[in-house]
């Protein structure tokens, strides 16, 4: 419902239009949802799939049928898009590749998707004068130069805590994994550029790890049997199927996760910002499996995330609220309500999948 939310002046949030492309997926659904429960504004939803967001698209009943319309395309190479960027008053891009099996394995698809179909969504913002709200990743931020140090160094840690402005290190071109973020990092500085040179009024938003229900797939129940999706989906499959949880290169990975739900409530102040199953566990709960061999040659990884709370607290006033075990318990509890079914009969019945 339309609530009493304010803007960051303290005024009534006026109803806007808002172009969201990419709004049929993991941070789309959740951003429409919020956007349909407490905000008064329109949602051109655009996407190829709707599957994540039809509870909000049916029955056309529901008290916000008026204010969210799907739009089946891809910008690739639709003319629409421009017409529904000049009806809106702010554009929303989170439309990408971003699952990193894909991007060592399909890095023209990547680099394509990333850079090149985002280009048009920038150009079309900045020619007809609309606020483009662009999601990036905090992936461009890439190595950090202790990476490159002796494991034992003292250094490692003084280097690590480098926050603000560090420098940009990506592995060698060999490693496809950087596709991603370079590619990111191009369509950064381009629009970027097109403020400075064009007066385009922007925000880029780099997430860590967003985490939470409706994100990515099961292969082969809602999505390919050989697709890979993103670290938790992939944990919550080989649960869901009751196999180990595949360690990839040792598992000293990191990564930052934040509950989607709350990094949502970010996302909408930056709209307004104009001023579990009860088995047994397993005997071996987790194997080690090669990068190599999960992902495929050319993989590689950022040796440590390092997110910097100082900006969004000063803009913003926001902070998560929801600690790693909560948002754990209610996004496995989710998937195991979701797939556990399915995936029992695809295990008893392999060839149907
Ligand atoms: P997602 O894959 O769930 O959603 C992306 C959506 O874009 C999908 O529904 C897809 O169908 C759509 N799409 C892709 N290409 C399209 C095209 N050519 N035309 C129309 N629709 C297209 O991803 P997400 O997790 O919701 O991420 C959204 C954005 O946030 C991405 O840009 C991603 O790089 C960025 N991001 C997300 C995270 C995270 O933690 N979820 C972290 C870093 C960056």
């Amino acid at each position: 419902m339309a609530s009493g939310r304010v803007d960051l002046d303290g005024n009534p949030i006026k109803p806007m239009t808002i172009c969201m492309i990419g709004a049929g997926g993991f941070i789309g659904s959740h951003l429409c949802e919020k956007l349909m429960a407490e905000t008064p504004h329109k949602v051109f939803a655009v996407d190829v799939y709707n599957d994540k967001i039809k509870h909000l698209l049916e029955p056309s009943s529901l008290q916000w049928a008026d204010r969210i319309q799907f739009h089946r395309l891809n910008i690739k190479n639709d003319s629409r898009l421009e017409g529904l960027i000049r009806m809106a008053d702010l554009t929303i891009n989170l439309a990408a590749i971003c699952t990193p099996a894909d991007y060592n394995t399909r890095p023209l698809d990547t680099i394509y998707s990333n850079f090149i179909d985002a280009l048009p969504v920038v150009k079309y913002c900045s020619e007809n004068g609309k606020r483009l709200i662009h999601f990036s990743t905090c992936e461009i931020y890439g190595k950090t130069i202790g990476s490159f140090l002796p494991k034992d160094s003292p250094l490692r840690q003084n280097i690590m805590f480098l926050r603000r402005m560090p420098p940009c290190i990506f592995g060698p071109i060999e490693k496809q994994r950087w596709s991603y973020a370079c590619a990111k990092q191009l369509i950064e500085r381009l629009i970027y550029a097109e403020g400075a040179e064009n007066g385009l009024e922007f925000t880029i938003v780099r997430p860590f790890n967003w985490i939470g229900p409706r994100m990515d797939f099961i292969p082969g129940i809602d999505g390919p049997s050989e697709g890979v999706p993103r670290v938790l989906a992939c944990f919550s499959n080989n649960l869901l199927r009751r196999e180990p949880l595949k360690l990839v290169d040792g598992g000293e990975s990191q990564r930052t996760f934040i509950y989607i739900k709350d990094a949502i409530e970010a996302v909408l102040l930056m709209i307004v910002y104009t001023k579990v199953s009860g088995e047994p566990s397993l005997d071996s709960p987790t194997i080690d499996i090669s990068s190599k061999e999960f992902y495929g040659e050319g993989y590689d990884d950022s040796d440590k995330r390092i997110p910097d709370m100082t900006i969004i607290n000063k803009q913003l006033g926001w902070n998560p609220k929801t600690s790693l075990w909560d948002l754990l318990e209610s996004t496995l509890t989710y998937q195991h309500r979701t797939y556990a079914e399915a995936i029992k009969k695809a295990i008893s019945n392999p060839t149907a999948s």
